[in-house]
């Protein structure tokens, strides 16, 4: 039996559902000629990802140019979902910044302790809060089925 793979569109429902799902995803971000990729733990709220991120080069990359892609997949098995985002990067600071710490705190539940991420950082480490906010989505699956 050969197995039958249909790649097919998801739906924006589905894509919510993929998204909020998982807690990694992978930022593509581009300044200065230079293509760069990095994988982020994130609370989504429909609207935006939220993340909590050290200062280095994802974030001078996002200040220069916000245009940003956001991905997140699974598979198992061959089934994979995954969901392309192209989003604005948006920093945060104040009330919206404590709100990013909030929504990161409740997904990943405050009995993960010290690594709960902080607003004010840790060991002299500053935590840039951002949103990537959402803007055009489009989400593939394929479901391995036996053909008949
Ligand atoms: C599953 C997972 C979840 C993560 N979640 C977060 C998060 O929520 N917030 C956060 O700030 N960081 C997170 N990280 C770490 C993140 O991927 C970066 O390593 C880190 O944020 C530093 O990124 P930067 O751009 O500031 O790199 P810098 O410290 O400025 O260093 C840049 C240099 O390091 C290399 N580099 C940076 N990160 C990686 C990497 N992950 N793998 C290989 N090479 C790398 C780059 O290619 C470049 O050469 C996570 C990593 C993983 C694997």
């Amino acid at each position: 039996v050969i197995p039958a793979r249909v790649i097919r569109q998801l739906s924006r429902a589905e894509i919510d559902d993929l998204l909020r799902a998982h807690l990694v995803g992978r930022i593509g971000c581009h300044a200065a000629g230079v293509t760069y990729v990095v994988p982020v733990i994130y609370a989504y709220d429909g609207d935006g990802f939220y993340v909590a991120s050290i200062e280095g080069q994802k974030i001078r990359m996002m200040r220069e140019n916000p245009e940003v892609c956001f991905e997140v997949d699974e598979y198992d098995k061959g089934n994979w979902r995954s969901a392309i985002v192209q989003g604005v990067y948006e920093e945060l600071a104040g009330a919206e910044a404590d709100r990013a710490i909030e929504l990161l705190a409740e997904r990943f539940g405050r009995a993960d302790g010290d690594r709960t991420p902080r607003r004010h950082g840790q060991d002299g480490v500053t935590t840039v809060c951002f949103r990537i906010r959402v803007g055009e989505v489009t989400g593939r699956a394929v479901t391995r089925s036996a053909a008949s």
